[in-house]
This record gives C-alpha cells, sequence and structure tokens, in this order.
C-alpha cells in the first residue's frame, strides 16, 4: 500500500500511470466497516483502488462540529493496509484549498431539503471537494454509502451534469448489531446517549407515517431536525446532545 501525503506526488505519480478500472473512495477518516465494505467494492470491481482521507473544512457549517470530528489516522491505515488497499492519498488542505474556496460547485434544489436545509453550504462544500477529488484521482468508478442517501444522489447528479466519465456506485449501509447505523461520529456518544441512538433506526422502521415516527422520536428524547419521505425512501436527522445522527430507509 503506498501513502501519498503530498498531492504533487500524488499528481506526478497519476500523471506517469494509466489505469484500465482505478476504483475510489472518498472518506473523512475513522474508518468503520462502513466504510470498509465501500472500499472492499471497489477492490472486488476494481483493479487498482484508492482512499482519501480528508476532513473537508469546506463541508462543516459548524466550526466546533470540524474541530471534535474523531481523527485516527494511523488506525486507519492500519485498517486500509490489512484489506490490501492500493493507494491512499491524505492530502494537504493548503494545497487543495490552494484557491481559499473562491471556486465553489453550487447545486440549487436537492441541496436545499433535508441535511441541506439547517446546514447551510453543507452540500456545495461537499461536492466541491468532491470535483477536486475527481479531478486529481481520475477514477473510473467512485463508491458511495446509501447512509449518506442525499449525498450519493447528489454526486450521481453532478457527474450527469458537468459530463464527468465516472461511474457513481452506491453500497447498501452498514449498522450496528442494534440497528444502528455506523458512523464515524458514533464514537462521540456517551455510554448512555448511545444506547438512546439505537432505537432511531427502530422507531425509524416503524410502519406509521412520518408525522407519527417524528412525535415518537422527540417522546424518545431526540432533538428531531426532519423526518421526510422522497424517493420512496424514508429520511431523518436528529441530534442527542450535541452528536447529529442521519439515517434513510426503503419504504413500500
Ligand atoms: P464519511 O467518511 O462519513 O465522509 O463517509 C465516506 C463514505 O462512506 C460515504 O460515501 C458514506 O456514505 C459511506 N458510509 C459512511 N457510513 C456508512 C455506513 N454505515 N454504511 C455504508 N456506507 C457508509
Amino acid at each position: 500500500m503506498k501513502v501519498f501525503y503530498k498531492l504533487d506526488e500524488w499528481l506526478n505519480f497519476r500523471k506517469k500511470n494509466e489505469f484500465d478500472l482505478l476504483g475510489f473512495v472518498p472518506t473523512m477518516g475513522a474508518l468503520h466497516a462502513g466504510h470498509l465494505s465501500l472500499i472492499q467494492k471497489s477492490i472486488l470491481d476494481c483493479n487498482k483502488t484508492v482512499v482519501s482521507i480528508f476532513v473537508n473544512p469546506a463541508q462543516f457549517n459548524d466550526p466546533k462540529d470540524f474541530l471534535k470530528y474523531p481523527k485516527s489516522l494511523e488506525t486507519d491505515l492500519k485498517k486500509l493496509k490489512d484489506i490490501n488497499v492500493d493507494y491512499v492519498l491524505v492530502p494537504e488542505n493548503s494545497v487543495l484549498y490552494a484557491d481559499d474556496y473562491k471556486y465553489k460547485v453550487i447545486e440549487t434544489s436537492l441541496s436545499k431539503v433535508l441535511c441541506g436545509k439547517n446546514r447551510p453550504g453543507h452540500f456545495d462544500g461537499v461536492l466541491t471537494i468532491l470535483m477536486k477529488l475527481f479531478h486529481i484521482v481520475k477514477p473510473q468508478k467512485a463508491y458511495f454509502g446509501e447512509k449518506d442517501y442525499q449525498q450519493f444522489l447528489l454526486v450521481k447528479e453532478m457527474v450527469k451534469a458537468f459530463f464527468l466519465d465516472l461511474d457513481i456506485i452506491s453500497s447498501s449501509t452498514i449498522r450496528e448489531e442494534d440497528g444502528l447505523a455506523m458512523s464515524s461520529r458514533n464514537q462521540l456518544l456517551s455510554p448512555s446517549e448511545r444506547e438512546k441512538a439505537a432505537t432511531f433506526h427502530k422507531i425509524l422502521s416503524q410502519n406509521r407515517d412520518k408525522h407519527h415516527i417524528n412525535e415518537e422520536l422527540q417522546k424518545n428524547g431526540f432533538k428531531v431536525d426532519y423526518v421526510e419521505e422522497f424517493f420512496s425512501r424514508r429520511f431523518s436527522a436528529v441530534s442527542i446532545g450535541s452528536v447529529r445522527l442521519i439515517d434513510n430507509l426503503e419504504i413500500s
């Protein structure tokens, strides 16, 4: 496994190497089995796989949230080595954002609802970093988790809108045994908050309307950001204390 800490080194390497089928999994690190499932999928599908680890400041509308975002680079690298990832990119913020974030990708519709409503600018930050990374890595396939379904849809539509020659592939949500969707943020929960968090998915899965689900979540001590239904899926974001959790599932 080769780890690139300098973007310039990767760009040089990429210029000198052609790949028939290069798979790419962008992440913000603090890797768990959800991330690893996407990476395994890429390893199975593609000749070579690139994973990036970069906590993207532009997608955090709350600076406190950015500062407390979990970081575990050494353990992450070990996990990636254990599953035989080919290349890891740990790019420098100063090089990625040499333009000081003056140039952005802005979506004006889907990015304004659900998570976009309470997190202004979040998806602009996500789409901008991904546009940069797609040009930097030049993969043929990129993998995204259904856990962040709105993000997956926005990326797929961006790739179409800008005629990028790239397949966007989705992968199902990996959950803890009690149903909680795996997330790097789960490690910020205290033991009692973690216990409560397990009821989020259970309540969301009830065969009731979204208003009932919203009330149930509140009764169980969640601060509800939204419960909405789109594209035959139910989406929700809640907070427990200062930790924000999101989930979504298919509904009939
Ligand atoms: P993040 O590091 O949170 O930016 O996530 C990187 C990628 O992993 C995104 O495509 C996420 O949707 C995906 N991902 C995160 N958690 C899960 C999960 N529990 N199951 C499947 N994919 C996930």
